[in-house]
């Protein structure tokens, strides 16, 4: 079963109804994960033994299902504040300070025609919570496969859970094998004995990155008699950081799936766990691997909601092997790769060849063939590219690129 949270703004303001029912379910939440420390217990059913009763007997009217649930988010907090101990990290006791309450489908209703939400309150009061739609909500609102899932509610916000069954990803009739770097995807697109090279490019990642990284230095700097106001501004920078590159790798996941998707590809990518940059006096001028993790994390769960193939390799040696005559080359070389036996091509490019071989090799790109040799160095298809957003660092001038399933051949 796959679950998408789709996030929807609330028309007008929250019910003062409603409010109180965020701060009886925080209170709630708090309440069971100090009973839950005491007792040493994390399972929803010890907590609900341990909590439900005493709660109920202070809150004789808040509907049962809420408490149930409450109970189910401390829980939840319990088993990460004990894997936090567990690694060993530093680690206060929790306390939720956030807003929000968590319902199971059971304990909400969502109008999917009007997008109204009926949330019981108590006996005989519910509360009627508008939510903001647009296209994009529309399309899972109005997807009949889709079945609802729990609602999470915060003070400004609600995020319905959508679950579909996992759809078994397409025969593929094509393959897209693409190299991960810090500003682009690149990588070849294989079909019917034709490979052409295709890229993303994201440049404006790396800037963002780069410009936050500066930003914090400079307030760690300005702040260092301040440590705790310190922290906190470099927390609100990197959340800012977080939400700006996260809006972007998006766009580019979309694009690579409404191609692949489109072409009945495959997607190979390289399995990034375990890859380390070596420590060195410029680790600390790299920029993080995040994004390119997190790019990964995107795309395979679009895929998987889409139902497209991704497969992920090994990448253990892919940028210094020759995909023609095997011969494993020392050292990386510049931006071309270039071997004894005449062979030669942009790095990455030669890299992601490696990866979609080795893929092939494994039987997992289906009964997919690839001859190197029938490369085609001319044709270059850029599948995203920052003017196909609909925003761009660094200004926030916008530029109509259209719907980014476009793809433009040079
Ligand atoms: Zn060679």
């Amino acid at each position: 079963m796959l679950v998408k949270g789709v996030v929807f703004r609330l028309e007008g303001e929250l019910p003062a109804e409603a409010k109180f029912l965020l701060e009886d379910f925080r209170l709630a939440v708090n309440n069971a994960v100090r009973a839950g420390l005491q007792a040493r217990v994390t399972s929803r059913n010890a907590l609900t033994k341990l909590a439900y009763k005493g709660f109920r007997q202070e809150h004789p009217n808040m509907y049962a299902q809420h408490i149930v649930s409450a109970l189910e988010v401390a829980g939840g907090v319990l088993k990460n504040h004990r894997r936090r101990i567990a690694r060993g990290n530093a680690v206060r006791v929790p306390y939720v300070r956030r807003l929000l309450m968590k319902a199971e489908n059971q304990a909400y209703k969502l109008n999917r025609r009007n997008g109204i939400i009926d949330l019981p309150i108590r006996a005989g009061c519910h509360v009627r919570l508008k939510l903001v739609l647009s296209e994009y909500h529309r399309r899972y609102l109005d997807d009949v496969s889709l079945t609802l899932g729990s609602l999470t509610l915060l003070p400004d916000r609600a995020i319905v859970a959508f679950r579909k069954e996992a759809l078994k990803p397409f025969v593929p009739e094509s393959a897209l094998s693409l190299d991960t770097n810090e500003r682009s995807l690149d990588g070849v697109f294989v079909k019917g004995g034709e490979v052409k090279t295709v890229k993303a490019v994201f440049p404006e990642v790396a800037v963002i990155q780069q410009r936050h990284h500066d930003r914090r230095r400079r307030l760690q700097k300005k702040k260092s008699h301040d440590r705790r106001t310190s922290r906190r501004l470099c927390r609100r920078e990197g959340a800012r950081e977080h939400r700006r590159i996260e809006f972007r790798l998006h766009q580019v996941a979309n694009s690579i799936l409404a191609f692949a998707e489109d072409q009945r590809s495959a997607i190979v990518l390289e399995d990034l766990k375990g890859f380390r940059p070596r420590w060195n006096k410029e680790f600390n001028r790299r920029l993080s691997l995040w994004p390119r993790r997190e790019l990964h994390r995107i795309i395979e769960y679009k895929a998987q909601w889409r139902g497209i193939p991704v497969v992920k390799v090994d990448p253990g040696y892919s940028s210094r092997t020759c995909p023609i005559c095997g011969r494993l080359h020392d050292s990386r070389m510049g931006t071309e790769f270039e071997c004894e036996c005449g062979w030669h091509l942009d790095r990455h490019i030669n890299a992601s060849m490696n990866l979609l071989q080795t893929a092939i090799s494994k039987g997992v790109a289906g009964g997919l063939r690839f001859n190197p040799g029938a490369f085609q160095h001319d044709v270059m298809m850029t599948l995203y590219e920052p003017a196909m957003a609909a925003r761009s660092e660094p200004n926030g001038t916008s530029c109509t690129g259209g719907e980014s399933s476009r793809a433009t051949t040079r």
